[in-house]
């Protein structure tokens, strides 16, 4: 262990401790906290977490989560269910904490906006302040939107974006901006081992059905046999990452070495304009649903695509495995069963 964590390096940088507090690990197990760990992503990670025999600790405030994603979990007696808001401090003794807390959606982000950049700012700064007291690992999960209606295309991570500070998208984008500035300061006044992802679009199991995500609107209401939204002419274009992919890249992120703090991005370089997602959502469903047009959200970013060049490069040769159509068939089958 570093004798003084936070002690310039050789090189300048400020040096990180490399062991977690002290706590013994048993056969590599590990305690780790997921906040926002009843949520799409968070269920998936947990379920990841504990399935490897770690000890998990799963914390959410159930804005937009639910305990329903983490049902199979609940009485198995390595996961923990807390329900706690992130803008208050929280007291745990962890080697490992994943930041998931903060919705993701438009539709729910733009609920509450203030909220929203209090739970990106303020809930950084908690579980920073966690991760420093007990010598934690901390990933945070960023976000492509950090690149904002992207001048560059595609978007590599030394790109600093083209973000409107004060539209409607700005509480999500800029508390994830900051969120960002906090983990690279933590890191560097004070050693803290940080890690930071930014996550392009990711679907799967477990969205929730009025989540207003795209994959999600086009699938329940094709399945629904309601018409098919496309806002504005549906020429935009994203990139969409199956969710297992997703958690293996942040595991993997995870266990990196403590000088590799990224960001790094995590997406499916796989490019489809909206009108090509609603066209193959009706043909896998067998949907007689008409695809209609609704006016485009403000701010709507033209183009998405990540560059994960770095991903590849840092992470033992990441990259995404799960084509669309097999993804999406997965995701429709679990929104047949639910809805
Ligand atoms: P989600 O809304 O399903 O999950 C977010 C979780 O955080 C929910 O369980 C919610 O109840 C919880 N939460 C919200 N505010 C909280 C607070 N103040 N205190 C405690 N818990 C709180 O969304 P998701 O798609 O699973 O996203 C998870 C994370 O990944 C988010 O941080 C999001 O910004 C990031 N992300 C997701 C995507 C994507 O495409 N899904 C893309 C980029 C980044
Ligand atoms: N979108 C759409 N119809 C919908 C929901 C979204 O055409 O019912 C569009 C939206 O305007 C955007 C793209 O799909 O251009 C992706 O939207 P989403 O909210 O899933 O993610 P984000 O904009 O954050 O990438």
């Amino acid at each position: 262990m570093t004798e003084n964590p936070t002690a310039p390096t050789t090189t300048g940088v400020y040096g990180a401790a490399e062991s977690s507090g002290g706590r013994s690990y048993r056969n590599g197990m590990k305690r780790i906290l997921i906040t926002g760990g009843a949520g799409f992503i968070g269920s998936h990670l947990c379920e990841r977490l504990v399935a490897e025999g770690h000890d998990v600790i799963c914390l959410d405030n159930y804005f937009t989560g639910r305990k329903t994603n983490v049902r199979e979990l609940i009485g198995h007696h390595n996961f923990e269910l807390v329900r706690h808001d992130v803008t208050t401090p929280y007291f745990v003794e962890v080697d490992e904490v994943y930041n998931l807390a903060c919705p993701a959606s438009p539709i729910h982000y733009q609920y509450n906006p203030i909220k929203t950049t209090k739970t990106s700012v303020m809930g950084a700064i908690n579980m920073l302040g966690l991760a420093k007291r007990v010598k934690a690992r901390i990933l945070q999960a960023s976000t492509s939107e950090v690149y904002g209606d992207p001048a560059v295309h595609p978007q590599p991570e030394d790109y600093w974006g083209n973000v409107n500070p004060i539209g409607l998208r700005s509480c999500y984008d800029e508390g994830k901006r900051c969120a960002e500035t906090l983990f690279m300061d933590y890191y560097r006044q004070n050693g803290v081992r940080i890690k930071i992802v930014r996550i392009f679009n990711t679907y799967g199991p477990r969205m929730s059905a009025n989540d207003g995500r795209v994959v999600s609107n086009f699938i329940v209401q094709a399945l629904r046999g309601e018409d098919i939204t496309i806002y504005g002419d549906g020429s935009q274009t994203r990139s969409f990452q199956y969710v297992d992919d997703l958690v293996e890249g942040m595991v993997r992120m995870m266990n990196t070495p403590d000088d590799i703090t990224g960001p790094v991005n995590l997406g499916n370089p796989d490019e489809f304009t909206m009108l090509s997602l609603a066209s193959l959502i009706k043909e896998l469903t067998g949907s007689s649903s008409e695809i209609v047009f609704r006016p485009l959200p403000a701010d709507d970013p033209r183009q998405r695509k990540p560059d994960i060049s770095l991903a590849h490069e840092l992470l033992d040769q990441w990259q995404p495995v799960t084509p669309l159509r097999e993804g999406l068939l997965k995701t429709i089958d679990y929104f047949d069963k639910t809805l």
